[in-house]
């Protein structure tokens, strides 16, 4: 893991999103857990060798930011938005978290399968948060204040971690820096709204979701592609594609590939943001707001 600031530690180079954890004068706290096994495991023991870990903050729902929980069973207390809670490893239609989680293991960590739970098991005790909130909070630990911050648009639930002692913010999903960027679960005006928030925060330093570390002005990058994302789909409407026209015609994989370890996925992702973003697009303005 990469000290990006002094005893603040963040994997950005793993299948998943980017994990972290803070070193306090009062023990360790932890941003998401590993979606791999092997990472999960090495980095609770990395964290713990720093004093007890108080907290885990999941930022958002998605399995690659709160499957890793599962080995960190002796952290007692976990946060995040109600919504998260609400929607922890909770089927769709068609998709199932577990088996997503067990689907990456021979690909991306073949090691870990013999520390992946059975479904039994696992469900037994996935380790959800204890502590929910429904709008910001601040959480103090030792010489540290982390301020939460919602930031919903990829997800209802999203949450960004401030920490002003260090002039670093945790965005989570709400930025993906240099990968494809994931609507499926999305509602992107309120996501407009919250890049805005993170535009607003003093801080040097932005620790996206997905990518590189980077600063405020990948922001911007992020805004444009939304609004691209948004734009295009809404001019098929105009011309009455067809869903499935849009799925022949329009692609941004020229522009990123998608993160680590989920290259091959290009097409889904493209696919799931054609799927979102149609489906709200062809109902009556003000269209985004809607959701
Ligand atoms: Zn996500």
């Amino acid at each position: 893991m990469d000290e990006v600031r002094k005893g603040i530690f963040v994997e950005t180079k793993t299948h998943g999103c980017n994990p972290a954890y803070v070193i306090t004068s009062d023990g360790v706290v932890v941003i998401d857990t590993p979606q791999l096994p092997t990472k999960a495991v090495k980095m609770y023991e990395e964290a713990k060798a720093h004093g007890a870990i108080k907290y885990i903050i999941n930022t958002e729902l998605h399995i690659d930011h709160i499957f890793g929980n599962y080995y960190f069973q002796d952290v007692e207390h976990i946060i995040s938005h109600q919504a998260t809670f609400d929607g922890f490893m909770v089927p769709d239609p068609g998709f199932d978290p577990f088996d997503y989680a067990h689907d990456a293991i021979p690909r991306s960590d073949p090691e870990g399968e013999k520390l992946f739970p059975s479904r039994e098991d696992y469900f037994a005790n996935p380790h959800k948060p204890d502590i929910t909130i429904d709008g910001d909070a601040t959480l103090r630990v030792g010489n540290k204040t982390f301020q939460l911050i919602h930031t919903p648009g990829h997800t209802p639930g999203q949450l960004a971690v401030v920490i002003p002692e260090d002039k670093i913010a945790f965005v989570g999903d709400t930025l993906f820096h240099g990968c494809q960027t994931w609507l499926h679960a999305s509602n992107v005006d309120q996501w407009l709204e919250s890049l805005d928030k993170l535009l607003d925060l003093d801080v040097d330093i932005i620790v996206p979701g997905h990518g590189p570390v980077c600063n405020k002005q990948e922001i911007y990058v992020q805004r444009a592609f939304l609004m691209e994302w948004v734009s295009t789909i809404a001019v098929a409407v105009g011309k009455g594609w067809s869903k499935e026209k849009c799925f022949k015609e329009i692609s941004f994989l020229d522009r990123f590939p998608v993160d680590i370890g989920q290259e091959y996925m290009g097409e889904t992702v493209t696919r799931n943001n054609i799927n979102s973003l149609y489906d709200k697009l062809t109902v009556k303005m003000p269209v985004m707001k809607k959701l």
